[in-house]
């Protein structure tokens, strides 16, 4: 019995905040360091495990930290039947809709903006430590962005009975088909607004809401029940998940959108990645070590100017 609710509670922990799961928030951050231009990738490749590696502490920190869960998505239909509606900018959207009901309904693209914040300015301080942490968490978020289930109150199909479907979308389907994605992106680019590029993320993860509810509910409708889930073993643990082939089925169904998001959060992490460096002012890395950084020696200024849309090929 002790047993069985143990596992509940994990599974229901790992439904919970696992976003992506921790597998593809791994691999995204890690994918990105190669879209870099030399001068930042050498860097990035230094530190590339550590970076890797924390790419799953923003959804560590939702287990100690009440503040952190609302950071890793947002609810846009509770906050406004049109999308297009919620303004932009924090503040004008506090005014209209008040700060307590954005905390209660999410507020990833603001915490896109306020990580990369920081980003530049643990840059500009070049202090390795920051840069790292805020990399991996801004990696993170920007990864979260990408799933359709993030930006949605039916987050995890209990409000139209298909409970489980969120860690089925972003967990199961890239564990087992990601080793298959194209991970040639090209290369970083500069992004002008990164609040904006934010919120068009979101934007794009919010129309494929329908689909990914959808598609489901209609192939569920096509297997016996008893063919769409089976006990798997995981972590020396039998836990009732969706078949491999029911999992198939479904990643077959979404025509490519899973490894679409993913490849386009691996361009966008390292975009953001690359523009918080330019808006920074291009500082050099060579000389950081792993032990402290250069905490005060740059002062942070504010507004040095972006280079703009810089290209290094
Ligand atoms: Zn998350």
């Amino acid at each position: 019995m002790n047993k069985i609710l143990i596992t509940l509670i994990t599974a229901f922990l790992y439904i919970l905040f696992s976003s992506w799961g921790f597998y593809a928030h791994k691999k995204i951050n890690e994918s990105a360091v190669f879209l870099l231009p030399t001068e930042l990738a050498i860097f990035y490749k230094k530190n590339i495990k550590e970076i890797t590696n924390k790419a799953i502490d923003a959804d560590k920190r939702c287990y100690t930290d009440s503040l952190e869960p609302p950071r890793h998505y947002i609810d846009i239909n509770e906050i406004d039947d049109n999308i297009d509606s919620i303004p932009v900018h924090w503040r004008k959207a506090t005014e209209k809709y008040t700060e307590r009901k954005l905390i209660a309904a999410g507020i990833i693209p603001w915490q896109i903006s306020r990580t990369y914040q920081n980003l530049v300015q643990a840059f500009k301080i070049k202090d390795r430590n920051k840069i790292i942490r805020y990399s991996a968490d801004l990696g993170h978020y920007i990864a979260d962005s990408h799933v359709p289930l993030h930006t949605t109150s039916n987050y995890n199909g209990q409000q139209t009975n298909q409970i489980g479907i969120h860690a089925f979308w972003e967990t199961r389907l890239p564990e087992m088909f990601a080793k298959h994605y194209n991970l040639f992106i090209g290369t970083a680019s500069y992004v002008n607004k990164p609040l904006e590029a934010a919120w068009e993320i979101v934007r794009k993860s919010n129309t494929m809401v329908d689909s990914v509810l959808t598609l489901e509910k209609e192939l569920s409708q096509t297997f016996r029940p008893s063919d769409i889930k089976a006990y798997i073993e995981r972590n020396n643990q039998l836990i009732l998940m969706y078949s491999d082939a029911y999992a198939t089925a479904y990643h077959d169904v979404l025509n490519g959108m899973v490894e679409r998001r993913f490849r386009s959060s691996v361009h966008a992490v390292s975009s953001y990645w690359y523009s918080a460096w330019i808006d920074a002012g291009q500082p050099k890395l060579n000389s950081l070590d792993s032990t402290n950084g250069l905490e005060n020696e740059i002062e942070a200024k504010e507004g040095i100017k972006s280079l703009g849309r810089q290209e290094w090929h």
